[in-house]
């Protein structure tokens, strides 16, 4: 009989996309819909620069993308079993305690947070 050989570099791949609080974050705000890096960082507090670069991490794994509309570039998750896999992780470690984050955040200026709907869309992809 053959040894059985998996390729796990996929699922590598993916836990070391998730290995880092930030992009955990990240996905967690963009958990509620689609959100503009000024969303991101008004609720995180990172600067707008750094989560540039876990955007990028977590864009080029596929996990999340962008769309420019106006002058804001949106960002929103593509494959959103990523939080079966993140829930998985919570309930493992018997955590409870999740971000809670406001729909609306008083200091950010996105068309969302402002009100200002002619600048933004309706259609979010959420979690079944
Ligand atoms: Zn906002």
């Amino acid at each position: 009989m053959p040894k059985q050989k998996v390729n796990y570099d996929s699922q590598v791949k993916l836990f070391k996309v998730l290995m880092h609080p930030a992009r955990l974050a990240i996905l967690e705000v963009l958990r509620n819909g689609e959100a503009c890096v000024c969303h991101i960082e008004a609720a995180l507090g990172y600067r707008q620069a750094y989560l540039s670069q876990q955007l990028m991490v977590l864009r080029e794994a596929g996990l999340v993308e962008d769309q420019r509309e106006g002058w804001n570039i949106y960002y929103r998750v593509r494959k959103p079993d990523v939080f079966n896999v993140i829930d998985a992780a919570h309930q493992a470690l018997g955590e409870t305690k999740r971000l809670s984050l406001p729909a609306v955040i008083p200091s950010c200026s996105c068309p969302h947070c402002t009100g200002d709907k002619t600048n933004t869309t309706v259609a979010v992809a959420r979690p079944a």
